[in-house]
């Protein structure tokens, strides 16, 4: 077994971790501090927290920084103010037995006079949140000249709460700069790209699984069609009287309308998008913040760097097209290891993107009922009551009152009582639901689309199949030469569209689009040939207009797609086998 004088740190060091219970490194620390100590190596450590990953970086720090310089040496970046304080206490319990070294905490909410003091003091070690970090930098009030080491942990949760600018700003200007030390739980693109443009060969270690999935976070997903959408998002919000929560649009227009339909029908929201004022924006914040509104609509853009503590609730009124924005989004709830639910509002024809974002987001989601009106108002009415039963009376001088109203419900039961409080409060609510419609798109509806989700990786074994010539039929004739399957007497259709692989898919999550869309098995289909703006189906005839009429004329990404027979030269819906078309259904 590995232990700390093993790895070479610094006897003063280790008198403290013996305090601390520290018996053998973790295998983060076992891993990175023989790197680390070099001071000059750039260096990734993918671990989740509880795995000492602050140890990790916090032992070797101390170990090589200089005591006797008194400026800032050593930056460590992190997301949250808890975070902070939390890297701040345990890297005071390290050097406890060094002396000359002092290490400070900055960040956002907390008074920047106070801390621009303690910066002064001659701090050698500077723990910062991006926000401050900057708003500090551009008030002069730190220096970043001198700083050697850069550590940025929990990088990946930066990067969601949309802090890139900020961490490369800050890596930019850092001219001195030793070494860089990144930790992150998860390895998304955008980490790659930061890494690839500003650290030197960076010695990566990966402790543990890197999973991509915040396990805290309850993804669920409702099924209904694009014209019940909003009245679908009133039956969440009904159905948890209690939410916190954001809810997500594609644009600022959406945003902007479903908040001022929100807020005529009684609900506490207010919408953050590009067009607010800086000052309008700290408002809405605020208001959020101290939980005056419960609900926050935004965009993307306006919602970065949004830390918000207790969010019950994230709602996707729309699927965004990107896998990282649905992380980006998701990950505003679930924190600090609170519990969370992502919801998204899903119509039938987006399953194939749901279910893109399912296997890379690498969690199950949960498809869940639209509740009906009368699970909506059992709800709300448990709620309240729940709410009247627990209601402090113990301070209000209610006792001079109490003989009052004695006399006047003399002849009123209790039952009575409660049904007049329960009409007061929810007779309109009660009217509203009265003859309320299933919102579900059911699986007996011909349009629906049940995700295959459950058997994602088999599905998507199968297509590949598919596609790659599993088939061995279509991909035989192919073999035997020519095209005579295409519009010839083999019984397949060839079929054009114009949709590629620059509208960003690749043949699996082609191979689904077409079939999701079309309701049709993937038996009926031959050989997919893809190029960056088209691609060329072979289907079997009987369900070459079944394809076309579910595909031709609908919106991808807001492009119309355009399918017609290859082989025809005819319009769309020509296959040139009239005689064959096929039944409905079929
Ligand atoms: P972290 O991943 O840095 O949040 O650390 C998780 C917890 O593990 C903290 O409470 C540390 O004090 C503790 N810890 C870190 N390294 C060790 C170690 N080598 N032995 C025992 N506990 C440790």
């Amino acid at each position: 077994m590995m232990t700390f004088e093993g790895l070479g740190i610094d006897a003063r060091l280790i008198q403290a971790t013996d305090e601390l219970g520290y018996v053998n490194p973790t295998a983060i620390q076992e891993q990175a501090i023989p790197i680390l100590l070099s001071g000059t190596q750039d260096f990734i450590g993918l671990a989740q927290t509880g795995t000492g990953k602050t140890a990790a970086f916090g032992l070797p720090l101390l170990h090589i920084i200089d005591a006797a310089a008194k400026y800032p040496q050593a930056l460590v970046v992190c997301p949250t103010r808890e975070l902070c304080m939390q890297i701040v206490k345990e890297i005071e319990l390290f050097k406890k037995y060094m002396s000359g070294i002092s290490v400070v905490a900055v960040y956002g909410g907390a008074s920047i006079g106070l801390q621009i003091r303690d910066l002064k003091r001659g701090v050698q070690i500077v723990v910062a949140t991006p926000g401050r970090l900057i708003d500090l930098i551009e008030r002069k009030a730190i220096n970043l000249e001198q700083i050697k080491y850069v550590v940025l942990d929990e990088a990946d949760e930066m990067l969601n709460m949309g802090f890139q600018d900020d961490i490369e700003f800050i890596l930019k200007n850092t001219p001195k700069r030793e070494s860089t030390w990144l930790f992150s739980a998860t390895m998304p693109a955008e980490i790659r790209k930061v890494s690839k443009k500003y650290m030197k060969d960076p010695k990566e270690i990966i402790v543990g699984k890197v999973n991509t999935a915040n396990k805290n976070i309850d993804h669920q997903y409702y099924v209904t069609t694009a014209q019940h959408r909003y009245e679908t998002l009133k039956r969440i919000i009904d159905f948890n009287p209690g939410i916190y929560g954001i809810i997500f649009t594609r644009t600022k227009l959406d945003a902007q309308e479903i908040s001022e339909r929100l807020t005529r029908e009684g609900y506490d929201i207010d919408a953050l998008h590009g067009d607010l004022t800086q000052g309008q924006r700290d408002k809405v914040m605020g208001q959020f913040r101290d939980r005056t509104l419960q609900l926050l609509i935004a965009t993307d853009v306006a919602a970065r760097g949004i830390d918000v503590q207790g969010i019950t609730h994230v709602i996707n009124f729309e699927l965004p097209d990107d896998v990282e924005i649905y992380t980006h989004r998701s990950g505003r709830t679930g924190r600090a290891g609170m519990q969370g639910i992502c919801i998204s509002i899903v119509h039938a024809k987006e399953m194939y993107k749901f279910k893109q974002i399912e296997r890379i987001n690498n969690s199950q989601f949960h498809k869940m009922d639209i509740p009906s009106g009368k699970d909506v108002c059992r709800k709300q009415f448990f709620s309240f009551m729940d709410k009247l039963l627990s209601t402090d009376i113990s301070h209000g001088d209610y006792e001079t009152y109490v003989p009052m109203l004695a006399e006047k419900f003399a002849d009123v039961s209790k039952e009575d009582v409660l049904k007049r409080v329960a009409a007061m409060e929810f007779d309109r609510f009660l009217k509203y639901y009265e003859n309320s419609q299933d919102l579900n798109v059911r699986e007996r509806d011909k349009s629906v689309r049940e995700p295959r989700g459950q058997e994602m990786g088999r599905t998507r074994e199968r297509s590949m199949q598919g596609i790659d010539g599993g088939r061995g039929d279509a991909r035989n004739q192919y073999a035997r030469g020519g095209r005579e399957s295409s519009g010839g007497g083999s019984g397949y259709s060839r079929l054009f569209v114009n949709l590629g692989t620059k509208d960003g898919f690749f043949k699996a999550s082609f191979l689904q689009f077409v079939l999701d869309m079309s309701d049709l098995k993937k038996e009926v289909l031959g050989k997919i040939d893809m190029k960056d703006m088209n691609s060329w189906i072979e289907i079997e005839k009987g369900a070459a207009q079944q394809m076309i009429r579910s595909l031709d004329g609908k919106k991808y990404k807001g492009r119309s797609i355009r399918m017609n027979d290859a082989d025809s030269g005819g319009p769309a819906g020509f296959s040139g086998d009239r005689s064959r078309r096929p039944r409905r259904g079929e």
